[in-house]
């Protein structure tokens, strides 16, 4: 009897155990549905990405013997969800069983659950062998603790993996975190590593996409493709990040430029969300040269923090805390989302080189998407679950699991503080001091009010204000309360009214 073996998008690990020998009762099967892409409108390069890489990785199974029924978007037997899709192969093999990687999304593996129960098949789920802790590790180690800092697991991870630690198990070099070092601006010194993106051609797969019907937005970039296919691609993207970027990554890791999209950024997410590469193989290559000299501790310590602290910090937050975390709006933020979240076009540099990279890259680094992106969106007050949609369709990296708690929680502060214990909100003086994006910009980043004043500014204060009954008794904002205390009467009116005249006009900005 044939078992099938489902194969998600995001599953795209040669190094399985599963697939160790070719069993001729297996057949592996893959699909391109249209369901998927509908959920929130995707960017193109997210569906071609995905899409291209599954292609590949079918391509690579057969060629080791192994039987693959691969579902295409275009082809007339598509049914477009999983599991129609799903109980017609069951039929057509005449399966008595199914099996699936442990599955990343929290409604397809209830969609799937349920329909497995249902189905009259033996069903199965085998770990993925991906993630360096188990699901409800965080909610285990964080306990009562009402703030789930990530610090405190970052330390529990570092121990647990023995990564960065000294024989008696203390941190390498005498500290934890050496984020204090790591705040630089960057003005064209070191210099920018090269590109090493590669050159795919996949015109005939957009074609595809097209005639599907499906519906994206962004520049699709199909003729000359960046992201990498499979995993020998994504090992040479870690290995060049290595050597040329991961020196400098700490320093500047908070750093923007205009027309410098990468800067000492790796690029890896989408290879490591898909799974071609293994979070732990990524942190032994920057450990590994830190050993070798080849990087000092700082930035090692950065970019390990990034993998073994943050990634699987938002996963253990989204299985402790779903399926309600995605409808959570605790500062009641309402407003729809400016038209230019899908154009690019305002006269605000830093979010036109923000929003402008995301469309033509579908990325942008960490500090464009929470200190720029995130932060106008919050001050703003952006409705959370239509940012929260904008942002898991734009990313070539976006899956839920690790896009919502960074949006919703790190930075929209819609989980009620669970995730930032203090807002990632900032004025223009942030922007203009971590970036060049404030000169030649339309707004002046000094002023607070006025036609030509820096929208952030007002908007940063007025957030403040209006938020008094969240933030006030934090301690961590007690500065921001003094200073708001010391503006007139008159002065705060100003900052009100320019506020609200931001919020009603916000296409225009
Ligand atoms: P680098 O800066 O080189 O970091 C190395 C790796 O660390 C990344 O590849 C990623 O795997 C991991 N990492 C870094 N920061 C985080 C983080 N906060 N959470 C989880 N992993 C992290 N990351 C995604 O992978 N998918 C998303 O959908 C996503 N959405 C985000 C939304 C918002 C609002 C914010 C503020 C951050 C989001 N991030 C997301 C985290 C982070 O911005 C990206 O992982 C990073 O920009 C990817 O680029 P890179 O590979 O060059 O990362
Ligand atoms: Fe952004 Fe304001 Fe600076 Fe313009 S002045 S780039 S809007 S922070």
């Amino acid at each position: 009897m044939t078992t099938l073996r489902l194969l998600l998008g995001d599953q795209l690990n040669p190094l399985h155990p599963w697939l160790e020998r070719v069993e001729s009762d297996v057949v592996w099967v893959m699909m391109e549905v249209a369901s998927e892409t509908q959920k929130h409108l995707l960017h193109a390069q997210k569906v071609l990405g995905v899409f291209a890489a599954m292609r590949d990785f079918a391509r690579n199974l057969r060629t080791q013997g192994h039987q693959v029924h691969y579902i295409r978007i275009g082809s007339p037997h598509n049914r477009h969800n999983f599991v129609d899709n799903l109980a017609a192969l069951a039929k057509h093999h005449q399966a008595s069983a199914v099996q699936w990687q442990e599955i990343d999304d929290h409604d397809l593996q209830a969609q799937l659950r349920a329909w497995a129960q249902g189905s009259g098949l033996a069903w199965e789920e085998a770990d993925s062998g991906h993630f360096l802790s188990a699901r409800d590790e965080l909610a285990r180690v964080m306990g009562a603790r009402k703030q789930w800092t990530m610090e405190h697991w970052y330390r529990h991870m570092r121990k647990r993996h023995r990564v960065l630690l000294d024989d008696k198990g203390n941190p390498l070099g005498g500290q934890w975190n050496f984020d204090a070092d790591n705040r630089k601006p960057w003005r064209g010194q070191p210099a920018a590593p090269p590109d090493w993106r590669h050159h795919h051609d996949h015109r005939a797969l957009w074609q595809d996409i097209q005639q599907a019907g499906i519906d994206t937005f962004g520049q699709s970039q199909a003729a000359d493709f960046r992201w990498p296919l499979n995993r020998d691609e994504a090992l040479h993207d870690l290995q060049a990040f290595v050597q040329h970027a991961l020196p400098y990554f700490g320093e500047h890791q908070d750093a923007m430029a205009n027309g410098q999209p990468r800067l000492f950024h790796s690029l890896l997410s989408f290879a490591l969300n898909l799974k071609m590469l293994h979070p732990r193989e990524v942190i032994d290559a920057a450990v590994q040269a830190f050993n070798s000299g080849q990087a000092p501790l700082s930035a090692v310590e950065g970019f390990v923090r990034q993998i073994l602290g943050w990634r699987e910090y938002v996963r253990g937050i989204y299985w402790a805390h779903m399926p309600g975390y995605r409808d959570r709006n605790a500062l009641q933020h309402h407003a729809r989302l400016p038209r230019w979240f899908w154009t690019g076009d305002t006269r605000m540099a830093c979010l036109r080189e923000a929003i402008g990279q995301s469309l033509d890259n579908a990325h942008a680094h960490h500090i464009h998407r929470l200190m720029v992106i995130g932060n106008f969106a919050l001050l703003a007050g952006l409705q959370v679950q239509a940012v929260h949609g904008w942002y898991l369709g734009v990313y070539v990296d976006a899956l839920e699991w690790v896009e919502l708690p960074n949006t919703l929680g790190m930075s929209q502060c819609a989980d009620g503080g669970l995730v930032a214990t203090k807002p990632y909100a900032a004025s223009a003086a942030y922007i203009h001091r971590m970036s060049d994006h404030c000169k030649g910009c339309a707004y002046d980043h000094k002023q607070r009010v006025g036609d030509t004043a820096c929208p952030f500014n007002s908007l940063y204060w007025d957030f403040f204000d209006r938020h008094g009954e969240h933030y006030a008794s934090n301690h961590r904002l007690g500065m921001v309360y003094k200073n708001l205390k010391r503006f007139s009467e008159q002065e705060l009116m100003a900052i009100r009214e320019r506020a609200a005249f931001l919020k009603a006009n916000l296409d225009g900005l």
